[in-house]
């Protein structure tokens, strides 16, 4: 958790930067001692989510594995080190954009949330993207567009195609998990990610 970020602004951004670090300290406040649902007994961190609390990027995923229920922060282990290659080849580093969840406690046996563990939750990401109001998003899964979106299409149906979130373009792709098990897939999302770096204005790789 770069709680860092959250506690200590940049001087030069203060009067700006209240709003999103005020809300996202409460909110985070809220979550560590949250029951809500039945995954607050078997966690043992809460993962909160982490970044720029003015990241122009969000990543959401589904929710923490094993290593990022034991450390606390979101996508530490094998997936989320591709989650981190494919943050620098979009030309951002892990700590300019914000990474969060749909629930906040492991699933046991990392299995999906369920639609009452996800509903219980949902607030807390609400409140995360109205913080950081990001530019774009990107949904890493079906399983974060089904309970974001209220989507229930395959990532394959949905994946490239840009949808939104309360007027944030949002941009559906496939999870690290799945492009670790599917290295094929892992062009078409490279293919998604340039049209999120296009959007963004960042510079697209120069094919040689
Ligand atoms: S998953 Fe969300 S709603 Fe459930 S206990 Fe954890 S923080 Fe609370």
């Amino acid at each position: 958790m770069s709680e860092a970020k959250l506690v200590s602004p940049p001087v030069s951004e203060a009067a700006a930067s209240t709003a999103p670090l005020d809300g996202l300290a409460a909110c985070m406040q809220a979550a560590a001692g949250c029951g809500k649902c039945r995954l607050g007994a078997t966690r043992r961190n809460m993962v909160f989510g982490e970044g720029d609390p003015h990241a122009a990027l969000m990543f959401i995923g589904e929710g923490p594995g094993a290593d990022e229920d034991q450390q606390g922060r979101p996508f530490v282990g094998k997936a989320g080190q591709l989650l981190d290659k494919m943050i620098v080849a979009m030309g951002y580093a892990r700590e300019e954009v914000y990474i969060a969840n749909i629930v906040k406690c492991r699933p046991p046996g990392n299995r999906n949330p369920e639609p009452d563990e996800a509903a219980a939750c949902i607030g807390f990401l609400h409140a995360q993207i109205a913080a950081v109001s990001p530019r774009a998003i990107v949904l890493l899964g079906a399983v974060a567009a089904r309970f974001l979106l209220q989507r229930q299409e395959g990532i394959t149906r949905l994946r490239g195609n840009w949808t939104e979130y309360n007027g944030i373009p949002v941009m559906p792709t496939y999870h690290p998990s799945f492009l670790l098990r599917q290295e094929s897939a892992k062009r078409d999302a490279w293919s998604d990610l340039k049209q999120v770096m296009a959007y963004l204005g960042k510079p697209l790789p120069v094919r040689r």
